[in-house]
């Protein structure tokens, strides 16, 4: 079904993107495929009308939609979930969350992010959360995957053995080759977690850092740098995940002050990865503004670090989000390192496995203020800057194409695998429909 600019549903397929400037775009066209013959049907109609085609699963970042682009939302019909034994047959328009909820009666589970409602963007490029370190990426739980490349081919694909080539490229790096329409996932049985939340004066980070870095791959201690709502000064959220014991006794941290401790069933039931009231619970939140062009705005950096840089890390982290343009900014570490490691660099096109942080710079700002976009993205770009020696990876959900930073980013997310893709992707995209893997060179800019 074709939905058209005017149209009532167009409007709302737009509004109920997460994305605030996804949300705000005024696409020729949005496409909501039934079948796989449709999803053929829609990246054959984009090559020969020479727009871009912009794939919308979970909704969460700016590349589902834009000005002019032919948007595939596949949140609306591809959707199914089968559960056969310990894998999980998944369509394209799926989100984490609602994948877990369908998983939990089954007792099992899958490593997702922080947020439980992004989609297929975060299976295909990584997926960084709680649970990475003791069960690994989401990307690592793929054991098949089924699509239509760019150029209109259908293929499945079972494993490495058959073409390992694409089989690594895809996982990693499959939003810039092929529209992914299945994707079969190995699943983990469900585990009880305890989650110990405390907030902190900003001046101890590198110690919490430090701390961090030692502890077993059963346990997880993320951070998030920003502003408690009740406050003007800018804090450390520590968000510590252990895979609770067998007895019902609380871990030691419980009876400590000013920790909350929480013991819940699967993933879907920790608490926010926010900053909470002082209470430890967390404001309600104001519905989304009803006017899709009004939705906060965002220019997101996300970077990996190795472990034993805390000094530096921590001394640039600090003076950042001091300096951030408004209390919506934020900076989220999250914990890696442990299971990531465990699959071979070469095995996908993640190639952040060496870090133990992966950092997300979070500028945001309200459209309406509109001095506010130019100072947020020159504070999100200086960090950027600043991290950039010793940072190893650049984890591509976030990405400025057309910047100048653009060659850098795609260097720092796939290393040698680069040219390869760039050539992979002439032959499958070979209208360039799909998000670009090439950099403006810098006389263009
Ligand atoms: C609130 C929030 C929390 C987040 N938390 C985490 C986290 O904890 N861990 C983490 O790893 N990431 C996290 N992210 C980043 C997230 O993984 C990326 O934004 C991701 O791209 C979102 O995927 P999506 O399907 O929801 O978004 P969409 O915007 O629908 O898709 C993103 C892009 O992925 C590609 N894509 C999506 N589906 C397909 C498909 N079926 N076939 C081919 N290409 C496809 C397309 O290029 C698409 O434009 C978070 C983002 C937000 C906004």
């Amino acid at each position: 079904m074709a939905l058209h600019p005017g149209h009532a549903d167009y409007e709302q397929a737009l509004a109920d993107l997460f994305n605030g400037d996804a949300a705000a775009s005024d696409p020729l066209m949005i496409l909501r495929p039934r079948c796989e013959q449709d999803v053929v049907a829609a990246v054959l109609q984009a090559r020969q009308a020479g727009v871009p085609l912009m794939v919308r699963s979970g909704g969460h970042s700016r590349f589902c939609a834009a000005d002019g682009a032919l948007v595939l939302d596949l949140s609306a019909h591809f959707t199914a979930i089968e559960l056969e034994e310990d894998q999980v047959r998944v369509q394209g328009g799926v989100g984490m969350g609602a994948l877990l909820r369908d998983l939990s009666p089954h007792q099992c589970m899958l490593p997702v992010g922080t947020h439980a409602t992004p989609g297929f963007g975060l299976l295909l490029m990584g997926g960084i959360g709680h649970l990475s370190r003791s069960l690994g990426l989401t990307l690592d739980s793929i054991v098949a995957l089924r699509g239509v490349r760019a150029d209109g081919t259908p293929f499945v694909l079972q494993g490495e053995a058959q073409d390992p080539t694409s089989w690594r490229l895809l996982r990693g790096a499959a939003p810039f080759l092929a529209v992914i329409t299945e994707a079969t996932l190995r699943t983990h049985a469900r585990q009880s977690l305890d989650v110990m939340r405390s907030l902190h004066a900003l001046e101890g980070l590198q110690s919490y850092l430090q701390e961090a870095e030692v502890m077993p791959r059963s346990r997880s201690c993320s951070f998030v740098l920003g502003t408690p709502p009740e406050s003007k000064e800018p804090a450390v959220l520590s968000y510590v995940v252990n895979v609770a014991r067998d007895s019902d006794d609380s871990p030691p941290e419980a009876d400590s002050l000013g920790v909350w401790w929480d013991r819940v069933m699967g993933l879907e039931d920790l608490p926010d990865f926010n900053m909470p009231l002082h209470d430890g619970t967390f404001p309600v939140e104001p519905a989304a503004d009803t006017n899709r062009r009004r939705r906060l705005r965002s220019w997101i950096h996300a970077i990996s670090v190795k472990s034993g840089q805390t000094e530096s890390l921590a001394c640039s982290l600090n003076k950042a989000i001091q300096r951030a343009p408004n209390p919506l900014c934020r900076i989220d570490l999250q914990h890696i390192g442990g299971a990531v490691r465990d699959q071979a660099m070469h095995s996908s096109t993640y190639r952040g496995r060496d870090a133990e942080w992966s950092i997300v710079i979070s500028g945001l700002w309200h459209p309406d203020d509109r001095q506010a976009g130019p100072l947020v993205r020159q504070w999100s770009d200086a960090l950027f800057d600043a991290l950039a020696p010793i940072c190893c990876h650049v984890y591509l959900v976030e990405r400025h194409p057309g910047t100048i930073r653009y060659g850098r980013q795609l260097q720092l997310a796939y290393a040698e695998d680069l040219a390869l893709l760039q050539e992979i992707k002439r032959r499958w995209d070979p209208d360039q429909i799909l998000p670009t893997l090439d950099a403006p060179s810098p006389a263009c800019m």
